[in-house]
């Protein structure tokens, strides 16, 4: 095989991943329940297809022939041969009767967890469950490791990531984010907020949250904005991509931060080298650098004052009766409100990362056989109750809220807390090198900020692991102290 054979095999792959993603965005968008049972075949079919491609003999022993002599190849041909290998190794590494059995057992847990979840029943699901943490454990085990299984699992999401050097960070994260929490309860008040009476048709928020995408500087012509009900972000061609968002008739924040957030993601798509698209080279380098752009629009860019005084002037043009006697500032503290809740998707900034630490410590177990799911229950809350203070009183609010698990993902929570510290080291480097940053975002100008965001993460692909990339784009080892210092900043006065 030559080298142009392999860059038309890997750009039909990633042909086979944009149809898989289409049909994915359809599935949440657009199709009716009934089309369910033949969707799953189709995208059987796209996930065997893809399958069939890279264990393909010629391209297997191309790729294995040019891992070992990468020196002669060019810089961008040895990340793709890496990155390809990557893969193929770890689809070498998992025997078919494995995956037939983990995709029946994700499945069967899936629809329990479905069904029982409305029901706070963990008893129906939990054995479900145990069979999918025994896969898992088994997964770890045909993948290898050398310190701890678990360090498998996190290498599927996050590449290189390792137990022992991101536990310490965000053990760091949550003992400082609790001496940031009020001493006392605070009461959430919903009659405090802003918009407390206020009414927002879904057409009329969605309507403003395409113009809001325009004034940031996505290109109307390569995006849509449709509503579902579990945002995210499908790139379904090099100029075409899917954002989805959720709305509350009474809230609008709601729509506009999830919005911003699912932006930070497909700003990072748009911004992948072209000249490398459909290769590795011009893809994402990892989840947890996902999200860290999109934690980057949602929170640091989008919670700020300045963003939030340039939302105001957009909110005040499009809404002027729901906003005639407001304000910025109102609307800033009215998005910046702390609150100890249960529930990990609908948590604040500063208490976000608690919530992932105790999935990280409990997946730590489930791995290791420590922790009989029989137990994941108790121990949830026990965690619940030492980190978040606050204690489930049922398993739907508990440890059943999240489907990851139930459909096999252990080791993937990590990457929203790396996501999150990540951002701040990011925002950190890029305030320091742009002192206008401030200025230039309340105007509603942020060609500076994305060019930067392009220089220094968008343009490098999955040329470097996300650890490299932070380290060269912010000059500093990856650490936990900027997101600390970047939340003591703006949470330590609400301690009294
Ligand atoms: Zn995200």
């Amino acid at each position: 095989m030559e080298l142009s054979e392999f860059y038309l095999r890997l750009r039909k792959i990633n042909c086979l991943h944009e149809i898989a993603a289409l049909l994915e965005w359809d599935q949440n968008v657009f199709m009716p329940a009934a089309g369910a049972a033949s969707r799953a075949q189709q995208l059987g079919l796209m996930h065997t297809l893809v399958h069939q491609q890279l264990l393909a003999p010629d391209l297997v022993d191309f790729v294995d022939t040019f891992a070992s002599r990468s020196s002669a190849l060019s810089e961008d041909d040895a990340v793709n041969i890496r990155e390809t290998k990557r893969q193929i190794d770890r689809m070498r590494k998992l025997p078919d009767n494995f995956i037939e059995e983990k995709s029946k057992a994700v499945s069967a847990s899936y629809c329990a967890w479905a069904a029982s979840r409305p029901k706070n029943d963990f008893a129906a699901v939990r054995p479900s469950l145990e069979k999918v943490i025994e896969l898992v454990r088994w997964e770890a085990d045909l993948c290898g490791y050398e310190a701890h299984p678990y360090d498998a699992l996190l290498d599927i999401y996050e590449p290189q990531a390792r137990l022992h050097e991101i536990k310490p960070l965000l053990l760091t994260i949550a003992d400082r984010v609790r001496q940031l929490f009020p001493r006392e309860d605070l009461p959430v008040d919903a009659d405090a907020s802003a918009l407390s009476g206020k009414q927002f048709p879904e057409s009329r928020q969605f309507d403003f949250c395409r113009t809001l995408l325009q004034a940031i500087g996505l290109p109307p012509q390569s995006f849509r904005l449709d509503p579902t009900a579990h945002p995210f972000v499908r790139h379904i061609g090099a100029r075409d991509i899917r954002i989805t968002s959720r709305c509350q008739t009474n809230n609008i924040f709601a729509a506009v931060f999830t919005t911003l957030h699912e932006t930070g993601h497909a700003i990072y798509e748009f911004g992948l080298p072209p000249q490398h698209y459909g290769t590795p080279r011009g893809e994402p380098a990892s989840l947890a650098i996902h999200e860290s752009q999109s934690r980057l629009w949602e929170n640091f860019i989008g919670r700020s004052k300045p963003f939030c005084s340039f939302l105001f002037t957009l909110l005040c043009r499009d809404f002027p009766a729901e906003f005639a006697n407001l304000s910025a500032d109102q609307i800033w503290s009215d998005v910046n409100q702390v609150q100890k809740s249960l529930i990990r998707v609908e948590a604040d900034e500063l208490t976000y990362s608690l919530h992932i630490v105790i999935r990280l410590l409990l997946e730590e177990q489930l791995v290791s056989g420590t922790l009989p799911v029989l137990d994941l229950p108790d121990a949830w809350n026990a965690l619940y109750e030492h980190y978040l203070r606050i204690r489930p009183t049922n398993n739907y609010a508990g440890v059943m809220q999240d489907v990851h698990w139930f459909q096999g993902a252990v080791g993937y929570f990590p990457a929203y807390a790396l996501g999150n510290m990540y951002a701040a080291q990011l925002w950190s480097a890029l305030r320091r090198e742009n002192t206008n940053i401030d200025g230039q975002i309340e105007q509603g100008d942020f060609s500076a900020l994305i060019a930067w965001l392009t220089d220094n993460i968008f343009v490098h692909g999955k040329k470097f692991t996300a650890a490299e990339l932070i380290r060269r784009a912010t000059s500093k080892e990856p650490s936990a102290e900027d997101f600390l210092q970047y939340l003591e900043a703006k949470f330590a006065p609400q301690k009294e």
